[in-house]
């Protein structure tokens, strides 16, 4: 059971401050809503976290360690970013067969997330260079599960699913906490997690304006 710590992050690129002392915690076992405009510093927050960018000031733990130290980082965080980048020649599975095989995984392991992701039943062998936005949210999903990851960091993973897709995505997000995983979803619009998050983070030009259970704001009106 391990938690995500984002320690008072500061982040310039050029003239932008993109994060201006971001703070908070994110705990195992419920769905950690991370919501604000865009331009909030969410992603950026995520990537600093994973080390794809180094912050100017701060510090960024899971499980109480930097990512780089983590041994194992895969199998510890799973992470959706970008919908995956993919070769439009070979498959999503193809693509997920070689993330598998970086990790000392293999084809069982693939078909498994590839059901989890909705990705079942033949539609992941088709040539990604037909595949909707949604589609390859889904692939990326998969890809971030892979590892069985006791944390999970998805950034805007609605973008392109349909009604029903949200609200299996929804659902999926919901289990996957319900089994002790730290998991933190980012969205612009509230109303796509407001039914599956038990916290709310909110961020505003770089900073958390509120950090709030869920519970705790339904009581208060
Ligand atoms: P969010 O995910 O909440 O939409 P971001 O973290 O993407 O916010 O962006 C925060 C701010 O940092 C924005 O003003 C954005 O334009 C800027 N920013 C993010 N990444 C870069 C970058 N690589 N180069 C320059 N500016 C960036
Ligand atoms: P449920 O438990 O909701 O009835 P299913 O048995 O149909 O669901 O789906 C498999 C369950 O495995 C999901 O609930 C899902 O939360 C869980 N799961 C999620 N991620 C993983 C993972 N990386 N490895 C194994 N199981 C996972």
């Amino acid at each position: 059971r391990a938690t995500i710590e984002v320690i008072g992050l500061r982040k310039r690129f050029g003239p932008t401050l993109a994060l201006d002392g971001m703070s908070f915690t994110v705990e195992p076992g419920r769905v950690t809503a991370f919501v604000g405009p865009n331009g909030a510093g969410k992603s950026t927050t995520m990537r600093v976290v994973l080390g794809l960018d180094a912050a100017d000031e701060g510090r960024a733990l899971v499980g109480g360690r930097p990512y780089r130290t983590l041994r194992h980082p895969l199998r510890h965080v799973g992470a959706l970013l970008d919908a995956a980048a993919l070769q439009p020649g070979r498959t999503g599975r193809d693509h997920l067969l070689w993330l598998a095989h970086s990790q000392g995984l293999g084809a069982a392991r693939v078909d498994q997330v590839l059901d989890l992701a909705g990705l079942g039943g033949g539609v992941a062998r088709r040539r990604a260079g037909g595949y909707s936005l949604g589609m390859r949210q889904r692939l990326g999903l998969a890809a971030a599960l892979l590892g069985d990851p006791a944390v999970l960091m998805l950034d805007e993973p609605f973008n392109g699913l349909d009604p029903e897709g949200i609200g299996w995505l929804r659902e999926l997000l919901a289990g996957l906490a319900a089994e002790g995983r730290a998991v933190l979803v980012s969205s612009h619009l509230l109303s796509e997690l407001q039914h599956v998050a038990g916290h709310l983070v909110v961020a505003e030009r770089g900073r958390v304006v509120a950090d709030t259970s869920v519970a705790a704001l339904l009581a208060a009106g």
